[in-house]
């Protein structure tokens, strides 16, 4: 029996280098494989889905820029990194059955199609997973704040940024033994504490559209399923 959810339509964020598996870069196909099967049991409930995928496994603007390139044209290679991990997480998805789209922020119609808001919303209503690539489309800015960006411009209800952990802790919960869980936060306690949730731009550009962002753990089976139906344990930053 599919459990029930209250939600309608969610973003989920995840970062490139959750698609990379036990490797130390690039794409894993049965870790990608593995969370499409996520999606899928949410798209199942009936959610209409939203997905940001960073390109962290591939390339870092900050990165290539620390190493002599300009910081615009390596900010361009990052979210070129993020259209080729949208495309893997689409065929990954329609080989379940799932239709889907990856929508750009840069045009390249012969991969992607461009993002019409408008269109989107479409997509959604018909019950494709959209996935918006190429972040932002402007350097300087990160898939946190794309995919904040675009929960808002869609109206989701919560941005469910999945991670290797089961919500914010006070410190890193891998190292602490003694690290405090917090259930709820708010964003400006995120934001002063400087906790590892998302950047702030993307935590400030939440915040003034009353956007919660609820952090889970992708790494259990059905966890985002289970999320989605008020189970497990999960941090909700609003
Ligand atoms: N990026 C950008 N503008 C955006 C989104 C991303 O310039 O709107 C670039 C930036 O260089 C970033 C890279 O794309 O480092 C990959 O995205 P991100 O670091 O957010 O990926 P994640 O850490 O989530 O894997």
């Amino acid at each position: 029996e599919t459990p029930r959810t209250t939600f309608k339509r969610v973003m989920l964020k995840i970062s490139g280098e959750a698609l990379m598996g036990d490797a130390t870069y690039g794409l894993h196909p049965p870790t990608v494989e593995r969370i499409a099967r996520e999606v899928q049991s949410v798209h199942d409930m009936g959610v209409e889905i939203c997905m940001v995928i960073g390109g962290g496994n591939i390339f870092r603007g900050l990165q290539g820029s620390a190493q002599g390139m300009e910081r615009t044209t390596a900010d361009y290679m990052g979210m070129l990194a993020t259209v080729m991990n949208a495309l893997a997480m689409q065929s990954a998805l329609e080989s379940l059955g799932v239709y889907c789209r990856v929508i750009s922020a840069i045009r390249m119609d012969e991969v992607a199609e461009p993002y019409i808001r408008r269109r989107a919303v479409r997509h959604l209503e018909k019950k494709r997973v959209c996935i918006f690539a190429a972040g932002t489309g402007n350097p300087y800015f990160t898939t946190d704040t794309a995919a904040t960006l675009r929960a808002n411009e869609m109206a989701c209800e919560a941005i469910f940024k999945g991670t290797k952990v089961d919500g914010v802790y006070d410190k890193d919960p891998m190292t602490h033994e003694d690290a405090v869980h917090y259930p709820d936060i708010t964003y400006d306690e995120v934001l002063s504490k400087h906790l590892k949730v998302m950047d702030a731009s993307a935590i400030a550009l939440a915040r003034d559209n009353n956007l919660p962002i609820i952090v889970f753990s992708l790494e259990e089976p059905g966890g985002f399923r289970g999320i989605l139906a008020g189970q497990g344990t999960y941090t909700r930053v609003h």
